[in-house]
């Protein structure tokens, strides 16, 4: 009898793997490691013929140049940072994405996060649980009108499209900037385009981010580039911590330039106990404690979703084992 080949879950998914199963049953014989760090590889996945890796951590050089004879890497993710893709472009092994189970989930996160931060509803209900200020709106004001105020998007793919559509069904004045698209998108939009993060920092009352983390994009925003934000304005990360120096916005908001800040991606996740970020945010005597919406990268998340990108995922690994044409190869 022959062997089947092997597909190695790095993490994130466990047993039971009936979502996998139901499209590499009887293709492939698939191992999830559940691992929680990179190390914890070693042994395993040297005789993987394909791997599926989330987000615990990164898969470095060190791992895939263990990779024996692995004919695909698939991240069941949009974003691809942590896999070193320059090393498996070496070894000649296709880096896949699913790029669309997410997509408006982010979008909706992102708004979700801006409208209660924008509203006072995150603010008031925070301090109000801890007794503080009379059971009326005066602590919260002021609270502005949304329509017409600027919400400014970096980087408009898939999910910074969906985000300018939700933020202009509630009447902002949608911006954005994003150096490589083609020109019309902005046309076909119905928005506004500048052609600098400058223009947008500028005038926006909302900045939210939707670009990819690359060399490009890792401290887009820090202290200088808040500073050039108005003052009271918000700030919203779904993108990837490392566009953000977080540890800025906090300050920026105990400085009282901004007026709140929603971060679903962190630099290091899950964040060390002491990083002044969480230090800000568990103090309530500091105004992130009331200011900031800190989430555990969960703005992809939803059911449906989650059995959208776990077989879309041993999908594409599938055409990879067969050397069927993949639809999301990114390197
Ligand atoms: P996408 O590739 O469709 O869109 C990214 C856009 O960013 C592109 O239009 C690109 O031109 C633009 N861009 C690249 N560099 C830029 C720069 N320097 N300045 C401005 N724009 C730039 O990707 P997407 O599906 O919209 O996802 C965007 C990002 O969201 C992903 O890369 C991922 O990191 C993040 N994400 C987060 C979650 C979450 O749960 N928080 C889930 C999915 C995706």
């Amino acid at each position: 009898m022959t062997q089947l080949p092997k597909v190695v879950i790095t993490d994130f998914i466990d047993e039971p793997l009936e979502i996998e199963r139901r499209v590499l049953d009887g293709h492939a014989e698939i191992l999830a490691l559940n691992a929680l760090s990179e190390d914890e590889l070693i042994g395993q996945i040297e005789d993987a013929d394909a791997i599926m890796v989330y987000h615990y951590f990164r898969f470095t050089r060190a791992s895939i140049e263990r990779l024996e004879k692995c004919k695909i890497i698939v991240r069941p993710g949009v974003g691809y940072d942590g896999v070193d893709i320059e090393a498996a472009r070496e070894r000649g092994i296709p880096v896949c994405n699913v790029p669309d189970y997410g997509t408006e989930e982010v979008a909706d996160s992102a708004l979700a996060m801006a409208l209660s931060l924008t509203r006072g509803s995150h603010f008031l209900s925070s301090r109000l649980r801890r007794s503080i200020g009379d059971w009326n709106v005066d602590q919260g004001t002021p609270i502005h009108r949304l329509r017409g105020r600027i919400f400014g998007i970096i980087g408009c793919g898939r999910i910074g499209t969906a985000a300018a559509l939700r933020a202009k069904a509630f009447g902002f004045d949608v911006v954005f900037y994003d150096p490589y698209l083609p020109d019309g998108v902005e046309k076909a939009l119905g928005v506004r385009r500048v052609d600098s993060p400058e223009a947008l920092l500028a005038e926006a009352f909302i900045v939210s981010l939707h670009c990819p983390l690359t060399d490009e994009t890792r401290g887009l925003i820090s202290a200088g580039e808040i500073e050039q934000m108005p003052v009271g304005s918000f700030l919203i990360n779904t993108s990837r911590g490392g566009v953000v120096d977080t540890a800025a916005v906090v300050e920026a908001m105990a400085a009282g330039h901004l007026g709140g800040a929603g971060i679903d991606v962190l630099e290091q996740e899950p964040p060390p106990e002491d990083s002044p970020v969480i230090t800000a945010w568990r103090n309530p005597e500091h105004p992130a404690h009331d200011r900031l919406i800190l989430n555990p990268h969960s703005a992809f998340y939803c059911e449906e979703g989650a059995e959208e990108f776990r077989t879309k995922g041993a999908q594409e690994v599938l055409r990879g084992l067969r050397d069927e044409p993949l639809r999301n190869q990114v390197s």
